[in-house]
Order: structure tokens, then sequence, then C-alpha cells
């Protein structure tokens, strides 16, 4: 088994990297940036955003696996004082060549220019802002239109990227299972001239949304961590993407709902006839 490690850059995430390659060479397992098939990220979940973004074309191959350095990370669920389990479970996996693996949808986006289309994947959410005015766009679903959006912008997550941005803007936390992308609205204004729905809406697979901004906005588009700023675009197509999901390495149970437990709400039972 081949793996690779991309960490965050600091002191501790360095460390635990030449501990993790010590620990899995003596179990065999070879290190190689081109072709891992393992990608381990050392840090918070903005490393694994960064690790995602860096072997995005080699999805089919690769699964993820996050250790965290600083607070629990949703990506980045392994403890520090994990990484000689973690090592020994990589280990075993490569000996009987069984590494589990769990499938994740991502959001798709085309970007329609004068130019042509350019294809782009996010693995937490895409958001689309006005610069140096609130943004004015034309929102379409499945080639209908919904609403003239006015406001600060739009925010279109995975299930995955429901508990990042999204939830900070009152969207839903979808369980990443679904086959789903969702729409928020950033800051909408909402009067007798401008009207949207006002509410997160979810769309299935197969479905898509198209945005049209208004012509020469300076639009600052974002994908996961990477801010871009653009005033080329016609419109923007997005949909869950189709045949492309993400893999994460799952050596031992971690369900998504205790995930979302233990990264929002802690553990504090109240009632001590339950367990
Ligand atoms: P970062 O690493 O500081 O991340 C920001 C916060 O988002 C961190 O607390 C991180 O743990 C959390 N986070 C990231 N992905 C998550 C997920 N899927 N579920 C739960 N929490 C998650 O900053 P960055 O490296 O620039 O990360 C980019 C991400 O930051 C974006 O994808 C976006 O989701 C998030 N973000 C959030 C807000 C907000 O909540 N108001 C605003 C901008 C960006």
């Amino acid at each position: 088994m081949k793996y690779n490690v991309v960490h965050r850059g600091d002191d501790i995430s360095k460390q635990l990297m030449q501990t993790f390659h010590r620990l899995v060479q003596q179990h065999g397992l070879i290190h190689d940036e081109e072709a891992p098939d393992i990608v381990l990220s050392i840090g918070g979940d903005g490393t694994l955003l960064h690790a995602f973004h860096q072997y995005k074309e080699q999805l089919e191959t690769i699964a993820f696996v996050g250790i965290h350095t600083g607070r629990l990370g949703f990506f980045a669920d392994w403890k520090p004082d994990e990484v000689e389990l973690l090592a020994d479970m990589m280990g075993e996996s490569a000996v009987v060549n069984d590494l589990r693996v769990v499938k994740y949808p991502l959001v798709e986006i085309q970007i329609t220019t004068a130019q042509g289309i350019e294809t782009q994947l996010a693995l937490n959410e895409f958001t689309l802002k006005g610069v140096d005015a609130t943004l004015m766009a034309q929102l379409h679903i499945n080639d209908e239109l919904l609403e003239t959006f006015r406001g600060d912008g739009i925010c279109i997550s995975t299930p995955m990227g429901s508990t990042a941005y999204n939830k900070s803007l009152g969207g839903a936390i979808v369980h990443p299972s679904l086959d789903a992308i969702q729409i928020a609205e950033i800051a909408s204004i909402n009067n007798r001239v401008f009207r949207t729905l006002g509410s997160p809406i979810i769309l299935p697979k197969h479905h898509h949304c198209d945005i049209y901004p208004r012509a020469n906005q300076n639009i600052l588009l974002s994908l996961d961590h990477v801010y871009v700023q653009r005033n080329d675009i016609l419109s923007i197509r997005s949909m869950v993407a189709a045949g492309k999901k993400v893999k994460f390495a799952r050596f031992r149970q971690f369900p998504f709902w205790n995930r979302v437990r233990e990264a929002f709400i802690g553990y504090e039972p109240i009632n001590e006839n339950r367990p």
C-alpha cells in the first residue's frame, strides 16, 4: 500500500508526520507522493480540504484519513496520541489487502464564460458573492426560474459541507449517504422589490441549479478554501457530481451523528436512566 502525508506546516504536525512515516514504513507501507492509495492529512479540516484539492484528479484511487492537531475536526477525527493505532490499522489493512472506505458525494460546478465551460469540484461547498456591491443573480432550478436573488451571496454545499459554512447560514445538516446538494442564502434582501424563498433547499441528484449573475458584476467565487475574483461569468450550473465521490478510509466506526454531537454539542447526558 502506498501513502502520502499532507500537513498543516506547524511543528506538532511535522513531528507527527515523522512519527507516522517511521511507524508505517515498519509495516511495509511505501511513501509515494505521486500515486498514493491513502492520503493522511495532519492538521485541521482545512488541511484535509487542501489534500482533497491536491489530489482531486485521483479520487477514484485515493482514500483520505485525517489526524487533528488542534481541536476535533469534522474530517480530521483521529487524535495525535492515536497515531500508533492508526499506523497499526493501516498496516493490517495492507497485509490483508482490505481497505474499508466510505464514499461521499461532491458538488460539481460548471462555469460558463464567453470562452467556454470550466468544470470544478468542491468537497464542502462553493459560494458566490458580490465584491463591490451586493450579488444580483437569477436562480433557475431544472431550467425553470425560481427567483431573482439580491444579497450577500449564495452557498451550495455537499452533505459533508452541510456542517460547515452551510450550518452557519441556518442550513440543515444532511447525512452524507444522501446524494444531494443544498442551496442556502447569504443575507438575502427581502422587501417589496426583491423577493427570495428565504429557506435553504435541498436538490437530489439529477437536478441542477443555474445561477445567472448580472452581466459584468465583480464576483467572488469560493470553492472550499480557495477564493477567486471573476467578472467574466455568464452562468454557473451546480449539481451532485455524477460518478465522482470522495473516499474516506474507515479503520474504525465513527457514525456521522456521533461526529455531529462531538463537534457541536459535547456529551452531557442529563437522564441517568438512559445510556
Ligand atoms: P478553517 O480551516 O479555519 O475552517 C473554518 C472552520 O470550518 C474550522 O472550524 C473547521 O473545522 C470548520 N470546518 C471545515 N469543514 C468542515 C466540515 N465539513 N464540517 C464541520 N466543520 C468544518 O478555514 P479554511 O481552511 O479556509 O476552511 C474553509 C472552510 O471554512 C470552507 O469550506 C467553509 O465551509 C468554512 N467557512 C465557514 C464560514 C462560516 O461558518 N461563517 C465562513 C467561511 C468559510
